[in-house]
């Protein structure tokens, strides 16, 4: 990974006037440990993204917009919440580079800033999806959709998957817990 440069602070591709934020990628770097001027745009992640298709910024188009410092645009697209954290471009990318912890880094800056999403349902999910990890260690998909499902008031749907799911035994009616709950708890705590 390439050590982040001040020089390169301001991108020389950015148009004069334009909305950039110098610090953005830094920032992002603190959070992640991920240098975002690593990337070359080769469009790897974006190909096997499995949420590109309905983000309005594709992943290399972020990678981009971060090294150009523009903080706005990307705090304020969709695709940071529509990513799912599969990391499939980190293990795509010839670079090395893990657009997924970019993508994470951008949430928390979105919150710490208060910066509404944009797909205020993605928001609620991933509350509620923290709020069982901190539970039980791990995620109860039951649990999780019936609260999620509660707080957005969206009740019917996906209720045909989520039937086919459970007549496939893929989901547990009793949330099962891991070991080490404590130590998950702590890691909540700090
Ligand atoms: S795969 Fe890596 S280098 Fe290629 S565009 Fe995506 S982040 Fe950039
Ligand atoms: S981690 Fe996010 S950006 Fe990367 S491939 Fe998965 S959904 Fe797409």
């Amino acid at each position: 990974m390439l050590s982040y440069d001040e020089k390169q602070d301001v991108s020389p591709l950015a148009s004069p006037g334009s909305d950039i934020n110098s610090k953005f990628k830094r920032e992002i770097q603190e959070i992640c440990g991920e240098n975002v001027m690593s990337c070359y745009q080769c469009g790897e992640c974006t190909a096997g993204c499995p949420a590109a298709f309905g983000m309005d910024i594709s992943p290399n188009q972020v990678m981009r917009m971060a090294q150009l410092g523009m903080k706005d645009d990307v705090l304020a697209s969709k695709s940071i919440w529509l990513c799912a954290g599969c990391e499939t471009c980190a293990t795509r990318c010839p670079r090395g580079v893990a657009l997924s912890r970019v993508m994470d880094a951008c949430r928390q800056i979105a919150m710490k800033e208060g910066k509404a999403a944009k797909e205020s349902n993605v928001l609620t999910f991933h509350k509620e999806f923290l709020r069982q990890v901190q539970i039980h260690g791990r995620a109860h998909e039951v649990g999780l959709m019936a609260l999620y499902k509660t707080r957005t008031r969206d009740f019917f749907s996906d209720v045909l998957s989520g039937v086919q799911m459970f007549l496939k035994g893929k989901l547990g009616l009793i949330p099962s817990r891991v070991k080490g709950r404590a130590e998950v708890r702590k890691m909540f705590g700090k």
